[in-house]
């Protein structure tokens, strides 16, 4: 009961601020070990109900314990079609270690790097299984990719459309190397590739096929298509050059490997730099632009450092890496020369009543206006769900801010057709796509299977 938790080895802060390697190395076999006998195998284990796809964690970690690493994948593989993803990305500090008993009077069992831990070091072959039917899947993104992988499981195939010459969703594009290495998504995939998905890349739903034509293809569909369109602000000089969407600036460097020099893609190299926004979008964003050889990258956040949505690890990550905070801070307008960026123009803000989320909402002190000089601003406050899928198929119903309606098993206004994840919800996080893109394969596999 005395042991410690166990901490992952990392990069040192000054010399990963300067490179895309990865910034965790997770644990080693013996640390993975002790780590897993922290746990106290709980009956009615509280972590299982607070993942979105009910991992059996007490058990993948008792096969750890015995030092069983292909037992342990085994065991979270049946729930979770992308676990080295979900243990590097997942906010577990808001779901399964959340709710760690273990965390009631201490630190929580280390559940995230002990899944990264068996997903990376299970020796892995995957059984080849007949499969019948056909089912459509739009959107390569963890939403899309967890429906095929429980589809392929209960013997189901799929083919998976995506609009991008990658899959992965934001998983390829949006989350830098650093802390996702692409590396480990495509061997995911490849996993799944292994298992019979069929994957049509560079195919835009909606412009390239109709909703319509692969409704005649497959028994049924599925839409994963996600939220990537970026939402600005709406003030003075967003259309600056200078001035990038997250979306934009994160997929020239991760997507199209503006950072590696082994690339044409083009990118600003700033020297100083803002992102505006809170989540993990801004702490990715912040964080690529100082590797990319900023001097000095700030985030500018509208509430306090505590009310930040990113990660905790990330948050302490941007800092130790010398992203300075600049918390109650709104910008007003940017300024150019020549349509270039030049400055920023900010302003402090006070917290005002509790909004729906039990944040204080902030209101502008615009007396308190000051200028920040930068070359670089990158534009971080959320995104809307992809227009293009619902183009040509006026009869699925989307609500007022464009996301697909569908019930609780993914089931949208036309038969047979289901979504699910961001396109759903909007942004929201890997892992409760994945839980989404299962819930409708289940319901898929017993339709089609009955
Ligand atoms: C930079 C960044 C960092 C993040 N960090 C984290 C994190 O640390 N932890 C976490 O839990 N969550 C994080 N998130 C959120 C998380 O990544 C998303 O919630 C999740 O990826 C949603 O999955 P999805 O499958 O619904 O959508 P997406 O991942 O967006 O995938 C949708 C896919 O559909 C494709 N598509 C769109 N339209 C079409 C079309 N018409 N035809 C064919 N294909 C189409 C897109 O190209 C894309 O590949 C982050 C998001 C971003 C942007």
């Amino acid at each position: 009961m005395n042991i410690p938790r166990q901490r992952a080895t990392e990069q040192p802060p000054d010399i990963r601020a300067h490179n895309f390697s990865e910034v965790s190395g997770g644990f080693d076999k013996d640390t993975a070990i002790k780590e897993a006998g922290r746990c106290l195998g709980c009956k009615n284990a509280p972590c299982v109900s607070a993942c979105p796809v009910g991992v059996d964690i007490p058990r993948f970690i008792q096969s750890l314990k015995q030092g069983d690493i292909g037992g342990a994948y085994d065991v979270i593989r049946l729930s979770n079609a992308l676990p080295a993803v979900c243990g590097r990305v997942c906010p577990q500090e808001s779901q399964c270690e959340g709710k760690c008993v273990r965390g009631i009077k201490g630190e929580p069992v280390a559940i995230g790097l002990l899944e990264r831990y068996a997903a990376d070091n299970a020796d892995v072959t995957t059984a080849k299984v007949s499969l019948t039917h056909s089912v459509g899947i739009i959107g390569g993104g963890p939403a899309g990719l967890s429906c095929a992988g429980e589809l392929l499981r209960q013997g189901i195939g799929v083919t998976v459309y995506e609009s991008l010459h990658k899959v992965g969703g934001v998983l390829s594009y949006g989350i830098p190397e650093f802390r996702l290495p692409k590396s480990i998504v495509q061997s995911e995939v490849s996993r799944l590739i292994e298992a019979g998905a069929l994957i049509e890349t560079n195919v835009v739903v909606g412009k390239s096929i109709t909703l319509d034509e692969l409704r005649k293809k497959h028994n049924a569909l599925f839409i994963g298509s996600g939220a990537g369109l970026p939402n600005f602000m709406d003030i003075s000089g967003e259309r600056l050059c200078g001035v990038y969407s997250a979306n934009e600036f994160l997929t020239r460097i991760n997507l199209m490997g503006a950072y590696d020099g082994r690339h044409d893609t083009p990118v600003n190299i700033p020297r100083t730099a803002a992102v505006v926004g809170g989540g993990n979008v801004a702490m990715d964003a912040a964080r690529c632009a100082l590797r990319l050889g900023a001097d000095k990258v700030f985030i500018i956040y509208r509430r306090s450092a505590e009310d930040m949505p990113a990660r905790r690890e990330e948050v302490r990550h941007a800092l130790e890496e010398g992203i300075e905070l600049l918390p109650f801070t709104v910008p007003l307008r940017f300024n150019g020369e020549n349509g270039v960026l030049t400055s920023v123009v900010c302003a402090k803000t006070v917290p005002g009543e509790p909004d729906a989320s039990g944040r204080r909402s902030p209101t502008v002190d615009e007396s308190t206006a000051f200028e920040l000089p930068l070359d670089t601003a990158i534009i971080a406050v959320g995104t809307s769900p992809n227009p293009l899928v619902a183009a040509n198929a006026p009869s699925l119903t989307r609500d007022s801010r464009g996301r697909i309606t569908a019930d609780e098993n993914g089931e949208t206004s036309i038969a047979n057709v289901f979504a699910g994840g961001d396109a759903v919800t909007g942004a929201a996080t890997v892992i409760s796509a994945m839980g989404a893109g299962k819930r409708a394969a289940e319901t898929i596999a017993k339709r089609l299977l009955s």
